[in-house]
């Protein structure tokens, strides 16, 4: 059966899978989902997921459900809280791939989210959970698109959401998208990470948390993988380039890969290379020196604000993804991430500057050489142009 266990492989701790616990009660490290083997051959799965694109049922038109079997799934049609979220395109560079020096550049666009962000592929797993739970109120700590998607499934299901933002640090799109959808929002003093340690005392057993330490939200993000492989007839890319933020997303798409990998779906993976802001880094501090433990970064500073965090809780989880897939970790300045985002802009495509570090950080390793300029490479772009219209407005009058 599908339950919960460690994500420290060597620990063994497992529980029942909607055991509401954030954290292993034997060593504290992070939960994960282990999937069962699926029951069907993976030529008959990918036929199935393919067909559920022309169902009606709520659980096939949405982009996260189609793919049920490699997912925890005890809640049938009714029971799912979606917006239809996913099936998002993959959409190919054309001034951003000569700008970077490549000749096969895509873009899959999570941004293009019902909310705008990839985090409502984990906030319909999540939120799906949250109800099966009986919970009457969820809450997460945000640099603001978590808290928009939270706000959006919260009204969805029927709770109550409340959201916990770094005071003046959001940008103003994404509080009014959370107002929007009617959660109650607590500011709080200092940054994201104070966010989340204050929420995190907070232990209140009748909160349900829905940031992305939570299984379920990792669960739902890991799908765009699925979706991206997919689109390309299940023709593997050499890279996937991701931002890092708190690491959840990118211990998705690790995730994702080695569950296909070991079940049949895939023969070879693509290279998973994380891209952080330079000041907002502590994972690619820790690649670049080969330390063997996270040091966090105190004050985490770049205009990407979604990024802008210094103790990713989830660095363990995206560090298997990377070594699993024979990736990487990197830093790119907050100039770098503005030119590439401009760059995105002209192609007709935009994101928030946060997405943009994949362009960034693409150019720079295709001019050391360490990326051959005819390699696939798919970057993922996770926010939409219009949640951070201030700084597209700022950077015109430099
Ligand atoms: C949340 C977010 C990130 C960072 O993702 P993590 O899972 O925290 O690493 C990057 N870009 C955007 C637009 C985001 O909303």
């Amino acid at each position: 059966m599908t339950h919960l266990r460690c994500s420290v492989s060597h620990c063994g701790t497992t529980l029942d899978l909607h055991d509401r616990a954030l954290a292993c009660p034997q060593c504290g490290n992070l939960l994960e989902v282990a999937i069962e083997p699926p029951g069907a051959e993976p030529r008959v799965l990918k036929q199935t997921w393919l067909e559920r694109r022309m169902s009606a049922d709520p659980r096939d038109v949405s982009g996260v459900w189609r793919f049920r079997e490699l997912l925890p799934d005890s809640y049938g049609p009714q029971g799912v809280v979606t917006l239809g979220e996913g099936n998002v395109p993959l959409v190919r560079g054309q001034k951003t791939a000569a700008w970077a020096g490549l000749r096969n550049l895509s873009f899959k666009h999570l941004g293009w989210n019902p909310t705008g962000s990839f985090k409502d592929l984990g906030m319909t797993a999540g939120m799906t959970e949250a109800k099966f739970v009986g919970a009457t109120a969820v809450a997460c700590a945000s640099t603001g698109n978590t808290a928009a998607s939270l706000a959006a499934y919260a009204a969805r299901a029927g709770v109550t959401g409340r959201v916990y933002l770094p005071a003046g640090q959001a940008s103003v799109n994404k509080l009014a998208q959370a107002l929007d959808f009617g959660a109650e929002l607590v500011e709080i003093e200092g940054s994201f990470d104070d966010a989340l340690n204050v929420l995190l005392e907070k232990a209140d057993p009748s909160l349900y948390f829905l940031n992305s330490i939570n299984p379920f939200r990792i669960e739902g993000q890991k799908t765009a993988m699925f979706e991206l492989l997919e689109q390309l007839g299940w023709r593997v890319p050499d890279y996937l380039v991701v931002p890092g933020g708190n690491l959840g997303n990118s211990s998705a798409f690790g995730k994702a890969f080695i569950e296909l990998k070991t079940y049949g779906f895939i023969e070879k993976v693509p290279r998973i290379i994380i891209v952080q802001a330079s000041g907002a880094n502590p994972l690619a501090r820790m690649w670049t020196s080969g330390a063997q433990e996270l040091e966090a970064v105190a004050q985490p500073e770049t205009a990407a604000t979604a990024i802008r965090i210094g103790n990713p809780r989830s660095w363990k989880k995206a560090l298997q993804g990377v070594r699993f897939t024979g990736g990487r970790v990197m830093d790119v300045t907050d100039e770098e991430i503005g030119e590439a985002k401009t760059l995105i802009g002209r192609d007709g495509i935009g994101c928030e500057p946060a997405s943009a570090t994949t362009l960034a950080g693409l150019r720079k390793l295709v001019d050391s050489g360490e990326i051959d300029r005819d390699a696939e490479i798919v970057a993922i772009l996770t926010g939409h142009a219009l949640k951070d219209t201030d700084y597209i407005v700022k950077s015109r009058k430099r």
